[in-house]
């Protein structure tokens, strides 16, 4: 039987099955993951195979190959990696423009790990409701917005507060498994709060296990949504993993630098020094925002000092 892991709690995973019923299993055998050290071969949002016994529960005796996933790296010493979804369908980048401001920076790294695994990005502008009297920031947000726009990143303007704009969010989560992500303190508990009413208690439940000493590590889970689909709430997630890319293959998880690259002169342009440069002309003659070119270069950068792995 076939069905797909919703929650994870220890070592016990709750599983869907593809016709309806919810599932306790357990791991059977040792998968093992390309490259990863993983405390859990399992997570939310895996399809896997089940099969059952007599006690009503289950084992899992297989996964299917996943089209991404999302992990955190320990913070111990041992460097293993906690994977924490997979197969995502859609990413919410949670981002504000005041209280707190969230960097161009922080926004083009997360939709540069997003493109490297096909994850689409809708950028969800929270909290407008507090630039209302505030020109500047109003002039600032239509800049950000027409910045990602003509960038080919779907933007929405929320304020979980007054409700705007929660209903286009609402239409794009049916049947989806969604990520929301983003800085903390950008709104993203209410947010959740307020598509999912009466979550609450889980989020504080999650909250009391922590406080209990249990591991953050060991615990899971999707939201199931009542329109179909699930939203899975990712504190502290900067992006996709495992990031081990090569310099010449950043600038094609940048959409911009990207379609401009293919008239650089060398294909194997990294598009900082070279003759015959596309991107940097495009730069210059402003076709490419510098705010995003500049994060290009940090990559690059920390790609260079080997720091970039470890960002993520
Ligand atoms: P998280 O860390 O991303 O989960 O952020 P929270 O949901 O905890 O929100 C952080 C703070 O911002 C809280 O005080 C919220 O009440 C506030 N907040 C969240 N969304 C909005 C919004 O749309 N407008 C305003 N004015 N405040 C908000
Ligand atoms: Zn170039």
């Amino acid at each position: 039987m076939k069905g797909l892991v919703i929650k994870n709690t220890g070592s016990w995973y709750s599983v869907k099955t593809d016709v309806g019923n919810l599932v306790e299993c357990k791991i059977k055998g040792n998968f093992r993951l390309k490259g990863i050290r993983s405390t859990n071969p399992v997570a939310v949002g895996d399809r896997v195979e089940i099969v059952t016994n007599q006690e009503g529960t289950a084992f899992i005796s297989g996964i299917e190959d996943r089209r991404n996933y999302i992990i955190r790296k320990s913070q111990n010493l041992s460097k293993q990696s906690h994977i924490i979804a997979a197969n995502v369908d859609l990413a919410f980048l949670v981002a504000t423009i005041a209280h707190p401001q969230t960097s161009t920076t922080f926004i083009d790294r997360f939709l540069a790990s997003a493109e490297a695994y096909s994850v689409p990005v809708v950028i969800v502008f929270n909290k407008v409701d507090l630039l209302q009297d505030d020109e500047d920031a109003m002039r600032y947000l239509d800049m950000m917005v027409n910045l990602y726009e003509t960038v080919g990143y779907r933007c929405v303007r929320v304020s979980a507060v007054t409700g705007e704009g929660l209903d286009q969010l609402q239409s794009m989560l049916h049947d989806q498994i969604t990520l929301l992500s983003g800085n903390s303190g950008v709104g993203k508990s209410t947010i959740i709060n307020q598509l999912l009413p009466g979550v609450n208690l889980r989020t504080a439940e999650i909250s009391e296990a922590h406080d209990t000493g249990m591991h953050t590590t060991t615990f899971s889970e999707m939201l199931p949504l009542p329109q179909g689909g699930y939203l899975i709430d990712t504190p502290g997630v900067k992006g996709f993993g495992s990031f081990d890319m090569q310099p010449e293959e950043i600038g094609s998880y940048f959409k911009e630098i990207f379609h401009f690259s293919k008239d650089c002169r060398f294909s194997n342009c990294t598009h900082t020094h070279e003759p015959g440069c596309a991107v940097i002309k495009a730069v210059e003659e402003h076709y490419i925002a510098l705010s995003r070119y500049q994060s290009y270069l940090g990559m690059l950068k920390d790609k260079d000092e080997n720091k970039y792995r470890e960002a993520f």
